[in-house]
């Protein structure tokens, strides 16, 4: 069983319930545990500015899922709530990106983990230390220290609507 995190995005017909729709989904998966949910963060877009504020979350999941099976089942997810590709950054219902796969580091066509540009974004790195404070990533990096980069960040704390 390998540990995952995994960020959750959405900006598009609900967002929070979004969320709280590809977390029941997450807790489904085969041979998986649901472990921990960081708090909902209402962050603004990166790229394209003309788009609607994003939630953003943070799960831990336990797996025994190869890292490319787990990405067809977030995909399939990503589709099953309707994702639309329209453009880069743009908006959209659901993004699951697999951030961490135990330490594991991996290159190939489909899939980059530790995911690329996870240490420069706020709505990863701060839900990412409210489950894992203890976390430190593959190049030895502490999420405790990363965090401290982003300790004048402006998102609010969103509700959730059911308990998960
Ligand atoms: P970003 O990756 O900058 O957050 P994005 O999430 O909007 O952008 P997507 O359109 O969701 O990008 O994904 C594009 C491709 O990224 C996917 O088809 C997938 O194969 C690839 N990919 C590479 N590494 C990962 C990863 N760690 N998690 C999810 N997808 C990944
Ligand atoms: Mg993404
Ligand atoms: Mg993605």
């Amino acid at each position: 069983m390998k540990q995952v995190y995994i960020a959750l995005g959405s900006n598009l017909a609900t967002p929070v319930k979004q969320l709280e729709n590809a977390l029941h989904t997450l807790g489904q998966l085969p041979h998986s545990q649901l472990m921990r949910v960081s708090h909902f963060y209402q962050s603004k877009p990166l790229g394209p500015q003309d788009q609607p504020d994003y939630v953003n979350a943070v799960a831990c999941l336990t797996t025994a899922l190869s890292p490319l099976a787990l990405l067809d089942e977030l995909q399939r997810i990503e589709q099953e709530q309707g994702r639309i590709r329209l453009r880069r950054w743009g908006e959209r219902t659901l993004d699951l990106d697999i951030l961490l796969y135990g330490d594991d580091i991996i290159q190939s066509e489909r899939l980059t983990i530790p995911h690329y540009d996870m240490q420069n974004r706020e709505f990863v790195i701060v839900p990412l230390y409210d489950i894992a404070p203890n976390l430190i990533l593959p190049d030895g990096k502490k999420i405790v220290d990363l965090v401290q980069g982003f300790s004048n960040h402006e998102m609010k704390i969103r509700q959730k609507s059911t308990a998960l």
